[in-house]
Formats: C-alpha cells, structure tokens, sequence
C-alpha cells in the first residue's frame, strides 16, 4: 500500500481512504504497524482539530439512540461527524456491539457520518492504542466531532478519557435513590453526566436522579480545568430529542472556556505523554511473549522455585536479553 497516497486521501476526506487507514491501524501484523506508525507520523499535525467526546454508559441505558439523535442533529448542522467504540469486552459475547451500525441506521445512510464499530481485539491494552490512532486519522479526515462510544467498569472509561477532550456520562432515570452504583472514579471523569429518558413516565424519575447526581458533582473536588458550574448534570431525552441542542451548546461552553485557558491544549499534550508511556509499556509486554523470552523464564522459573537463584538475579537475567530496540 502507498502510504504517501493514503495520507493524500485521508486528508480530501475520502471516506474509503479512511476506512483503510484504520483498518491499517487495527491491524496486529507487525508489517502493518510498521505501515501505520509511517501514516500516522505523515498525518501529524495535519487536518484540524476535531472535538474528541468520550461517551459512557452501561447497556441499555441509550447510548445509541443517543448518539444518532445526537449526531443527526449536529450533521443537520452541517457538521461532519465520526463515531468510534472502544469495547473492553475479551468474548462479545452477551454484549451489544459498540458502535454497530444497525444500532444507528439512519446516522450510518448520512453522508456527513462515519461509523466504525469497535476492532475485535482480546485485551483493553491493544483495543485502546488503536481506537486512539483511528482518532487521530479521522481527525485528519477533517471531522468535528469524534464521539467515542464506550461501556465498561471503570478501566475502559479511563482510556477512552485520555483520547478525549470532553466526557460524558450518559445515565438512565433510577428506580430507587442510591447513584446507581456508578463509581466514584467514573463520576470524576465526567464533564457532563447526562440523564437520558426524561420522557413520558419516566420524566420525574430522570429529574430526580439528575438532581441527585448534580448534588453529587457539587461534593467532588474542585478541578482546574472546569469553569463554575462544571462537572454538571442535565436531563436529555434521545427518543424525544428533547435537550440535545442544551447539552452541545453546554459542551461548546465547556471546550470554548478550556481552549482560551489553556486547558484543552495542555490536556492534549498530557494525553500524548500518557499514550506514548502506554506504547512503551505495551512494546515491552510484547517482547516478553516472544519466544526466547519465554524460553528464558520458563527455563528460570524451576530454578527459582528450587532456590538455585534468587528472583531478583533470574529477573535480571531475563531483562538482560530483551533488548526492546531491536524488535
Ligand atoms: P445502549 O445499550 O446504551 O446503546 O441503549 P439503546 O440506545 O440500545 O437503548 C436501550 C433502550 O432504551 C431501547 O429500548 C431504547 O428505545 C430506549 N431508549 C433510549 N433512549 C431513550 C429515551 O430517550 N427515552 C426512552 N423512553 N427510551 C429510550
């Protein structure tokens, strides 16, 4: 593949082109990486900067029917939109599949959208680096928004977190009045918790729980990169369509206060300094599969468990042949 006319393409916005360079990124084929790393690095800086929203929430709570109202109401707009799933799931199994099509027909016929269902990976680790790479190249293919759809138990909203520049949190009205288990660690990450179904019968229970969660926002410590009245809780209706334009036009706030205090580009900067320690850390778990490696332990291991070495030596012994660089 010529890398150079990729990049050409992706930039034109050329929606095949960008299907390809993400599957490109996805790919766990060590020709294909090396491909990768070389379109990435031709895209760097180029395009403009997309809004990168991260969106959680646990099944059945709307995430989808969300995102499509969401999104047709900014390609109405005449904004381009992209939507990418970061799924944690190892199996699938059980599991609705993120980012699916079906889930979002009439988004997935628009012309100014772009839906990428998650890559089927078995680890977060793998699953994350790429969904962030395929953010980057739809960034380059000149998107405003990139939502990136994830569900999870903490650990996946921490990574789709360091890909994006706002947070959302998307909850249903709740029965009883506990905070629906929602950890604590998730409420922190969010910008905007949004309480969806506050329609119909449901409309009370979805006030409620969003004056509830509003309450519970106000106790969590104060970040430097909120403005008065941030993290905050809104009540949406994504089957009514009802609160959507309030929630885009409380995101844009958001982001506007954060671009003119230098937050969003130090945020970007962290990010890359976190992903590039996250590359790091996953070349060198990749080494450590490789088969001399495991030689090495394996032919270690009985030794340290027969005390004829200690295991801080046999670990240095194992370190002393990675040589990462090489590989
Ligand atoms: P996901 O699993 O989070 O993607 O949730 P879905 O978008 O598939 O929605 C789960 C269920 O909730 C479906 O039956 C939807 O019709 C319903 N739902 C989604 N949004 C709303 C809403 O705003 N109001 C009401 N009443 N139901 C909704």
């Amino acid at each position: 593949m010529n890398i150079e006319e990729l990049r050409d393409k992706i930039l034109k916005q050329d929606r095949r082109a960008l299907a390809r360079g993400i599957t490109l990124v996805e790919s766990a084929r060590a020709d294909h990486r090396t491909q990768a790393a070389e379109l990435l690095e031709a895209l760097r800086g180029e395009g403009k900067q997309a809004l990168r929203v991260g969106l959680s929430g646990t099944p059945g709570v709307g995430k989808s029917t969300f995102i499509e109202s969401f999104g047709m109401m900014l390609t109405a707009q005449g904004k381009r939109v992209a939507v990418l799933a970061v799924d944690p799931s190892s199996t699938r199994s059980g599991g609705s599949i993120l980012g699916d099509k079906t889930r979002m027909e009439r988004l997935s016929r628009d012309r100014n959208a772009f839906i990428r269902p998650s890559p089927s990976q078995s680890h977060l680790g793998g699953v994350a680096r790429r969904s962030r790479e395929a953010v980057a190249l739809c960034e380059a293919a000149g998107f405003d928004v990139v939502l990136i759809e994830t569900v999870g138990v903490g650990q996946s909203e921490t990574v789709v977190a360091e890909m994006s520049d706002l947070f959302l949190l998307l909850l249903a009205p709740a029965g009883g009045d506990e905070l629906q288990g929602v950890k604590r660690g998730i409420m922190e990450m969010a910008d905007i918790i949004l309480v969806n179904k506050a329609d119909g019968d449901l409309k009370p229970a979805a006030m409620r729980t969003c004056a509830d969660y509003a309450g519970a926002l106000r106790l969590l410590r104060k970040r430097p990169q909120d403005p008065v009245g941030f993290p905050k809780a809104m009540t949406v209706s994504a089957v009514e369509e009802n609160g959507l334009d309030t929630a885009w036009d409380e995101m844009t706030a958001l982001t506007d206060w954060r671009r003119e205090n230098g937050h969003w580009e130090r945020r970007r900067a962290q990010q890359a300094q976190f992903w590039f320690h996250e590359e790091v850390k996953q070349g060198l778990l990749a080494r450590l599969q490789q088969g001399d490696v495991q030689e090495a332990l394996a032919a270690l291991e009985g030794r340290v468990a027969a005390g004829e070495v200690t295991p801080s030596s046999a670990a240095d012994k194992v370190l002393s042949i990675l040589d990462v660089s090489a590989h």
